[in-house]
């Protein structure tokens, strides 16, 4: 059997990866304003679509709660969660 030492569970850090569809999103800015650690922000920069869209201002504040991923009526924002090795094992 494999278990994960307490040590590499030490090691592991998580983080949230935020990924916004530039094709898909309409700049509805539902995401940002549902997000409840205010982690989004608007973005200055029009997309090719014509539209503002949301940009991940404080991906380190995320939850990984998925509230703009299931709010959003266009399918156009995603989270992840991420691992990542702090120090190689
Ligand atoms: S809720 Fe969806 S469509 Fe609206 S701004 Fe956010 S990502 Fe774009
Ligand atoms: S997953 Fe939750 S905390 Fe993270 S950006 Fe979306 S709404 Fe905000």
């Amino acid at each position: 059997m494999h278990r994960i030492s307490e040590q590499m569970r030490d090691n592991m850090k998580s983080k949230m990866g935020i990924h916004i569809s530039h094709d898909y999103c309409k700049g509805c800015s539902l995401c940002v304003s549902f997000c409840p650690k205010k982690v989004l922000d608007v973005s200055q920069e029009l997309t090719r679509m014509g539209v503002y869209p949301p940009f991940p201002r404080h991906p380190e504040k995320c939850t990984g709660c998925m509230i703009c991923q299931n709010i959003c009526p266009d399918f156009a924002i995603y989270v992840e969660e991420i691992k990542e090795t702090a120090h190689p094992v």
